[in-house]
């Protein structure tokens, strides 16, 4: 049996590192996402010895993509579900064209191929979930024949940016778009602020799926510090997507859709580390961390008591939520800080 790679591969490649593992099922070519740096020659480093990984909480090895390097499948009739294994999205073919969304950073290519498995028409769309690179940081091989359309923040991001691998949408909108392409409805809905700004979701009422782009990956705790600028607006959107008729949804992330209960389960880790996060906060008191503390810097001792505050909130997940989610042990001591900076600032609701 082939050895499965451990899913902390899936948070290196998230962590826009170029670490590889020997002996790991084969992965994506290393990607040069946004920040990554290259390798310049030699064999690459190997930073942990593959013995280390004894994964003590929940975790999905990365499927073997095989010899063409991704994984397609029907999601429904005319929509296809494309992953290179740590990165996913989605198409939708038509009889009179391609709606092509986010061509991801280093696979366009692979993308393409993937589109000429099942249509000979040509992409007449392309839609941008958001405006991160690692997400559309292929676009330009897509853009001389399509049109683009995307959320107008998005639109006033990449207007700043001046990416010639992210070109500008023709078409962009406020709250809602629609678009009907052969017959298929095509619902681009903006639940406001979250995973920064002009995030949308795609749903295909008729199909019953959604796409909502790194807000909620399937069996995974959110990504750091949550990625996101307004973590209030961004449970509401989680909650805004669950009200709407779908039975899979494309996160971004992850060999896999993923299902609706399990975007209800990660919103219940936010709420749960929200809770954990005010838990930890009522039962860690300054005066004790002083009173513990050896240093003489205040600035030190703030720190430890935040870390205190980090660590007792994250004590009080771990039972629960390190057997069900993904990324536990890297990323919620961070979702512990993020709601103590919410608490801090904000009654919170
Ligand atoms: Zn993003």
């Amino acid at each position: 049996m082939k050895k499965p790679c451990f899913r902390l591969e899936l948070f290196l490649a998230l962590f826009l590192t170029t670490a590889v593992f020997a002996g790991c099922s084969p992965l994506p070519k290393t990607n040069n996402m946004s920040g990554g740096k290259p390798e310049t020659g030699g064999k690459p480093k190997e930073v942990f010895k593959k013995s280390v990984f004894i994964p003590d909480g929940y975790y999905e090895p990365i499927p073997d993509l095989g010899a063409k390097g991704y994984l397609l499948q029907a999601l429904a009739p005319d929509v296809y579900f494309f992953t290179t294994g740590a990165y996913n999205t989605m198409f939708i073919t038509t009889p009179k064209g391609v709606v092509v969304i986010d061509p991801i950073h280093g696979k366009g290519p692979l993308l393409k191929k993937a589109i000429r498995e099942v249509t000979e028409k040509s992409p007449k769309y392309m839609i941008y979930s958001h405006a991160h690179l690692d997400h559309i940081g292929d676009a330009h091989l897509f853009a001389k024949d399509v049109q683009i359309i995307a959320h107008i923040e998005t639109r006033e991001r990449l207007e700043r940016y001046k990416d010639p691998h992210r070109p500008i949408p023709q078409i962009s909108f406020g709250k809602n778009y629609s678009l009907n392409l052969g017959g298929i409805q095509i619902d681009l809905i903006y639940p406001g602020e979250g995973h920064g700004k002009g995030n949308i979701m795609i749903h295909l009422p008729e199909k019953k799926v959604l796409m909502v782009v790194d807000v909620a990956t399937p069996r995974s705790v959110p990504f750091l510090n949550f990625v996101t600028t307004d973590i209030y607006s961004q449970i509401k959107g989680i909650e805004q997507a669950l009200n709407l008729d779908f039975d899979v949804y494309v996160a971004g992330h992850l060999h896999r859709p993923g299902l609706k209960k399990e975007m209800l389960e990660v919103l219940k880790y936010y709420l749960a580390s929200k809770r954990a996060n005010k838990a930890a906060l009522k039962k860690i008191s300054f005066q004790d961390v002083q009173a513990r503390s050896r240093t003489q810097d205040p600035e030190r001792l703030f720190g430890e008591y935040y870390q205190a505050v980090a660590k007792e909130c994250h004590r009080l997940l771990r039972k629960e939520w390190k057997p069900r989610l993904m990324g536990f042990e890297a990323f919620t001591s961070g979702h512990c800080d993020v709601w103590t900076g919410f608490h801090r600032t904000e009654v919170a609701p």
